[in-house]
């Protein structure tokens, strides 16, 4: 069993989706095989788009969803024969009505909750699976589809739904050991125990690939992208980047977390305990190598293997000579931020424990504020921690790397080349495992 996952590049198109046919084709060749596949490109943010304006009461929705008709209807009748059209047009007709409808009702209520925007994001992934699925078939595929709120158990976080592996590996390797056909599903959407809509957070299609890829024990997950692998930066910020030809679970996983956009965090999470190899690729060049994603990693020289940055950080710091020596400090910071569902990315203490600082997305950075403040309300009166900080414009990078642990002087070198280049390093943090350095710095630093 092999899985496949397409991301939204690779289904842009009509041209696009018969490259995908066949490169599945090939893999098919060889054995069993499963198809996960994104909403084609830029959907989700048009499904977002619509779903915002029609909660504002704004009725100019009706011209972005008229955009994401146009876009799948088009790629029907570019893609298919004309006897296998009319079905396929049928059933995304039937629901881009649905779709049409919720926003109705959206733009009567004036309001979107994270559930109703959840069901309107899974119409890019529903409609893109139909479509190809329905491909595959005429190029003599036996393509079966199945929704994957069907298979993909989770809790009720919408918007950032957490899996229930027990019911969700269950699911699948039920569906699976009771047919041989090619499946095809779509990724990043999933439901609760209740049939209630779910998504996986965005970008969260890579997970559905490796959540199946796990459940069925497969022998490689490959994830299809625009790039011709893991590269040493993200290629939008910096020019001369190198494809990474080997990468252990725990650099990849490091890499993405810091901002590496080509692996969706969590999608690392489910194939090391099973030591199932994940390939990265590219469907504009299926001849370039990719990235082998593995238990090892391999020295490459240096004992860096890549660079990653998020650029949308804010850091807030609790200051005071109150916490000195007091313990229970850091978990009532840590549970105030879990309570209101905020990831923290980084966190820095100092031993004098005069100051704990967190690093957390820009978005979140108000509402973290306003918990830390009622969290801490009677020490911030009494004058034992000082008015929480919250400083915007900054970015987290990290250098990432198994072969740091046995290298002397890399945080060194780093911070030697910070300074001398004249940036600002707001925070650092190196955990334990010396897998990453990560430092905050001024967003118009990032770059360089
Ligand atoms: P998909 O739609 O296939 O899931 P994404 O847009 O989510 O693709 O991820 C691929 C993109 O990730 C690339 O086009 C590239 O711009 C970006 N990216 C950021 N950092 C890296 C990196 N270190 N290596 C490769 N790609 C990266
Ligand atoms: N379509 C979803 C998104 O744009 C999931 C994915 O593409 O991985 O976030
Ligand atoms: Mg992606």
């Amino acid at each position: 069993m092999k899985v496949l996952k397409f991301g939204g590049t690779s289904v842009k198109s009509a041209e696009m989706m018969k490259h995908v046919g066949e490169i599945v084709k090939d893999a098919r060749a060889e054995g069993q095989v499963a198809v996960v596949v994104s909403a084609m490109s830029g959907i989700t943010d048009q499904l977002i788009k619509a779903s915002t304006l029609a909660s504002q009461g704004n009725d100019t929705y009706h011209e972005t969803l008229k955009e994401i008709e146009k876009k799948h209807l088009q790629c029907i009748q570019e893609l298919l024969p004309p006897q296998h059209q009319t079905r396929t047009v049928a059933a995304v007709k039937m629901m881009l009505n649905e779709l049409e409808d919720v926003l109705q009702g959206l733009f009567l209520l004036k309001e979107i909750s994270p559930k109703s925007r959840d069901f309107v994001m899974s119409f890019g992934e529903r409609m893109s699976s139909a479509i190809i699925t329905e491909y595959f078939k005429t190029i003599g595929l036996d393509a079966q589809l199945i929704d994957a709120r069907e298979l993909i158990v989770t809790d009720d976080n919408f918007g950032n739904a957490l899996v229930n592996f027990e019911e969700t590996d269950k699911r699948i390797r039920k569906y699976f050991s009771r047919t041989d056909k090619l499946i095809v599903m779509g990724g990043f959407i999933a439901a609760t125990i209740n049939n209630e809509t779910t998504t996986l957070g965005r970008g969260g299609s890579d997970y559905t690939a490796s959540i199946v890829a796990a459940a069925l024990q497969a022998k490689l997950l490959e994830i299809w992208t625009d790039v011709d692998g893991m590269m040493t930066a993200d290629p939008r910020k910096v020019r001369r980047t190198m494809v990474l030809k080997q990468l252990s679970y725990i650099e990849a996983l490091e890499l993405s977390h810091f901002g590496a956009k080509v692996l969706y965090p969590p999608s690392v999470q489910p194939v090391p305990a099973k030591s199932i190899p994940l390939k990265i690729k590219n469907t504009f060049n299926p001849a370039a190598e990719g990235t082998l994603v593995a238990r090892e990693s391999v020295d490459n020289g240096s004992p860096i293997k890549g660079i990653s940055s998020i650029d949308t950080v804010a850091l807030i710091s609790l200051n005071g000579s109150g916490m000195v020596g007091v313990s229970g400090f850091a978990k009532r910071l840590f549970s105030a931020l879990a309570a209101g569902r905020i990831n923290v990315i980084l966190i820095t203490q100092a031993s004098s424990e005069h100051s704990i600082t967190v690093a957390i997305n820009t978005a979140d950075a108000i509402k973290a504020k306003t918990l830390i403040e009622s969290e801490f309300s009677t020490e911030l009166k009494g004058g034992l921690l000082e008015p929480v900080l919250v400083e915007q414009d900054l970015s987290i990078l990290a250098i990432v790397g198994e072969n740091m642990r046995n290298t002397p002087n890399v945080a060194g070198k780093l911070f030697s080349s910070l300074g001398r280049n004249g940036v600002n390093v707001r925070a650092i943090a190196q955990g334990s495992s010396e897998n990453n350095i990560s430092f905050v710095t001024q967003n118009a630093d990032s770059r360089k």
